[in-house]
This record gives structure tokens, C-alpha cells and sequence, in this order.
């Protein structure tokens, strides 16, 4: 869990399971773009993955245009923020009068609100969800529009793909914070330049993934392995197996070639 979603969390109402709220947001509303700017706007790497399906651009130019490296406290892993403009209002670079340029590939913090959503795993594992309610001033979104209860509004803003990619990240996360704490040792520079280029950078982590010849001494299907060079989502995905693996030794998804399990 961030910062951030924790202080989400404290400040805002749990919505339990099957509770209901009414809300539309539209180009109508009389608040339209008012949450828009000057924002604390974390991207995960599939939001920035999304964002670039509409902005067409390469890892790099995306990163220096439109956002600010940051650390994840605690562990370090890397984590990208939105860099609103520097106008009086700190406007999003994506928002226009017509509404979000990106609507099709907005951040999942975007498509959660008036939503938030937080997660841990369970013993087994498995991930369990708290989802709060934001009623901020500002936001008429409550005076009309139709009954959701959190899984409507979810499937709604098509957050099922974002919850499923950013749910990795956050275990990845939670995986190597516990990691540090049992064995004391500590993810050096060089391995976080190389989660960023897995988690950020797909379309670089591809090249030096067929040049590197990595993929031939893990145990990887071809097709798999055609995926991964082929498709930045596939890719994503694996580089979160990877570095599972090169970074605490061990995770379900991958293992290196002629491993005994
Ligand atoms: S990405 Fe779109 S929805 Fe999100 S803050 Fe920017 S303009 Fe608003
Ligand atoms: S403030 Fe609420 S209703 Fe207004 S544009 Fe933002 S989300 Fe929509």
C-alpha cells in the first residue's frame, strides 16, 4: 500500500461489499475538470503503459514530457508521478476544455475516482480489496446519474485490466519489503535501475532482452518467449516474474532453466 492510498484510506469512508452510491460525471456536470489539476498522481507501469497506447510515444519520451521518477518509500522500487504543468492551476497535460486527451487510456487513479482502492494479501495469498468513498467538496458528481456499488462502478470504468497489472506491482512491493526485513540486505542501485527498465520501459526491456539472450536461460516456452519480445503487456508481465525472481531468488511464474522445483 503507498503513502498515498493509505492516506486515502484514512480519510475517506470504507464502502462495503454491495453498498451503493449514485454518480455520473460528464461533460454536463457543473464541476466538469475540476479534479483535474494539482494532482499527486501516481502511475503505475500499465498506467504509463496505457497512457503511451494513446500518446504514441516511446518509454523515454513519455518519462521526460509528462512525468517525475520518484522511489517507493521503504523499498525503492521505481514509480512514476504525473508532472502537471506549471500554471497557476498545475493542470494535468492531458486535460482540455473538451474534457481528459486520453480518456481511453486514463490512469487507473482517474477511473477509480470518487473511488479509492486498497489491497494486502490474505495467508494464502490472495488479494483482498478495501474500496472508500471520496465526497470532496468540489464534486457534483453525487447530485445525479445511476446506482453503482463498487464492482458495477469498477467493471464501468474498465478497471479490471489496471487492477489486475497493479496489483503485481503492489506485491512486488509488499514481497520485497518483507525480504529486506527478514534477510537485511537491500536492493541495490543497480538492480533498480534494471525494475525500472522492466516496470517502465517494455519497449527498451525488449531489445536488451533479445540481445541479452535472458529469456534462453529461464524455462520459457518459444511462444512464450515470442510474446514477451513482441508484446509490451506480455513483457510487463514478465518482467515482474523476472524480478521475482532476480531480486529475491524465487516466484511461482518463472524459474531458471534445469531448476529442480
Ligand atoms: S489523465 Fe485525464 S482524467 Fe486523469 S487527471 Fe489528467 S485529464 Fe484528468
Ligand atoms: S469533480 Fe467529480 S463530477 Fe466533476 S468532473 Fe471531477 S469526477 Fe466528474
Amino acid at each position: 500500500m503507498t503513502d498515498s492510498s493509505q492516506q486515502f484510506l484514512n480519510e475517506h469512508q470504507e464502502l462495503k461489499a454491495g453498498e451503493c452510491f449514485r454518480f455520473a460525471c460528464h461533460p454536463g456536470v457543473s464541476c466538469f475538470g475540476a479534479c483535474c489539476s494539482a494532482l499527486d498522481l501516481m502511475l503505475t507501469p500499465y498506467d504509463a503503459l496505457r497512457l503511451r497506447h494513446t500518446t504514441g510515444q516511446t518509454s523515454r519520451e513519455f518519462i521526460t514530457l509528462f512525468a517525475n521518477l520518484m522511489a517507493m518509500p521503504e523499498v525503492g522500487l521505481p514509480m512514476l508521478h504525473m508532472r502537471m504543468l506549471a500554471d497557476a492551476r498545475h493542470h494535468c497535460p492531458f486535460q482540455r476544455e473538451t474534457g481528459c486527451a486520453v480518456y481511453q487510456d486514463r490512469p487507473s487513479a482517474c477511473r477509480t475516482y470518487p473511488l479509492g482502492r486498497a489491497t494486502q494479501r490474505d495467508a494464502e495469498g490472495n488479494v483482498v480489496e478495501r474500496i472508500f468513498m471520496a465526497r470532496e467538496a468540489h464534486c457534483h458528481g453525487f447530485d445525479e446519474g445511476t446506482d453503482f456499488d463498487a464492482a458495477a462502478w469498477m467493471h464501468d470504468q474498465g478497471l479490471e485490466p489496471y487492477n489486475q497489472a497493479n496489483d503485481r506491482y503492489m506485491a512486488l512491493a509488499e514481497d520485497l519489503r518483507a525480504f529486506e526485513t527478514l534477510t537485511g540486505r537491500h536492493i541495490g542501485q543497480k538492480q533498480l535501475g534494471m525494475a525500472g527498465l522492466a516496470l517502465y520501459q517494455p519497449d527498451e526491456f525488449q531489445p536488451f532482452l533479445a540481445q541479452s539472450g535472458l529469456m534462453d536461460r529461464l524455462d520459457m516456452t518459444e511462444a512464450r518467449k515470442q510474446d514477451v519480445l513482441g508484446d509490451e503487456e506480455a513483457c510487463l508481465d514478465f518482467g515482474y516474474d523476472w524480478l521475482e525472481l532476480s531480486l529475491m531468488g524465487h516466484t511461482e511464474h518463472l524459474q531458471p532453466k534445469n531448476s529442480k522445483r
